[in-house]
């Protein structure tokens, strides 16, 4: 899904996540942790007042497992506790319960001292569009979850997931809209499918990736596409082209004439990082 977001739309938004944390005890924030801050929401800590938050950095099957250990320590400097997962496989889902309750338990000692019957924690989780929310909440339920507004007979609104006994997650969760205003940022979000590449220049997206792969990650692309010869100046806009030239003509992205396809292969290459096959990459590092 991908929302084009307009002050209207960002208005709608924040005032639905509203809504539903007042029915919430601890947030769970979804990252992607390819780029943590990209697909970050500006406004999340005014939005979500203060509520107790875990972050959870997404999608680290394709994360640079090294990165990933440096934003759990950016995150847990700032107070945040932040582990990573993979929705889609399921990989350290089971540690989200354990987590939240580590949260939540001086609500539940401060209930037992009073003598009440503690309740199951109340959670939502919100991210921007793609990040896997829908994946999470599905890995969370243990199953799909049936779109229960549409059938006869069952109430419309808020439904809420049991997550053992201990966890009730609502089914809806807060979509949030990223920070796009900066160019950076919107080229970590295309790049990595947040936002549709249609929506942008592919050949710019492309040399994006090509340039911080061959700065960071140069053995990732003379595996993946036998490239030996890479620049010393990634700033010299003709060598990078020569590196997309030399990886179209490997990947024979061929028109007539002998000349690369620069269209095809900026989208060999994008596709490529989002699955995962030029290896672990993480595009935006803290320190
Ligand atoms: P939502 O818009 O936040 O609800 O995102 P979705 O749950 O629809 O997921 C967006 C895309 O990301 C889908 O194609 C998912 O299969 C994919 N996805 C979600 N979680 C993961 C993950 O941990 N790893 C990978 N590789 N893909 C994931």
């Amino acid at each position: 899904m991908t929302i084009q977001w307009f002050p209207g739309h960002m208005t709608k938004a924040r005032r639905q996540i509203e809504d539903k944390l007042k029915l919430i005890d601890v947030v769970i924030e979804l990252l992607d942790a390819r780029i943590p801050l990209s697909s970050r929401n500006p406004m999340v800590d005014e939005i979500l007042k203060g509520k107790p938050r875990l972050v959870l950095l997404n999608k680290n099957d394709l994360a640079d497992p090294k990165a990933t250990a440096e934003w759990v320590q950016y995150f847990a400097d700032q107070g945040l506790p932040a582990f990573p997962i993979d929705a889609a496989t399921g990989t350290n889902v089971k540690e989200i319960l354990p987590r939240v309750k580590q949260l939540w338990a001086h609500k539940i000692e401060a209930m037992l001292r009073k003598g009440i019957n503690p309740r199951a924690i109340r959670a939502l989780i919100v991210g921007i569009p793609n990040v896997g929310k829908s994946t999470l909440i599905n890995q969370l339920a243990g199953k799909k979850i049936a779109a229960t507004g549409d059938k006869p007979g069952v109430t419309k609104g808020q439904q809420w997931i049991k997550v053992g006994t201990e966890m009730d997650l609502l089914d809806t969760p807060g979509i949030l809209w990223p920070k796009f205003e900066d160019q950076m940022v919107g080229m970590r979000l295309a790049a990595t499918g947040a936002i549709k590449e249609e929506l942008l220049h592919l050949d710019e997206i492309a040399l994006f990736v090509i340039k911080y792969m061959v700065q960071h990650y140069g053995a990732g692309i003379q595996e993946r596409f036998g490239v030996q010869d890479l620049p010393d100046d990634m700033d010299n806009i003709q060598e990078m082209v020569k590196v997309m030239e030399a990886i179209g003509r490997k990947r024979g992205c061929i028109v007539s004439g002998g000349k690369v396809d620069l269209d095809k292969t900026s989208l060999i290459i994008i596709r490529d990082l989002r699955a995962g096959k030029m290896g672990r990459i993480s595009l935006e590092k803290p320190f």
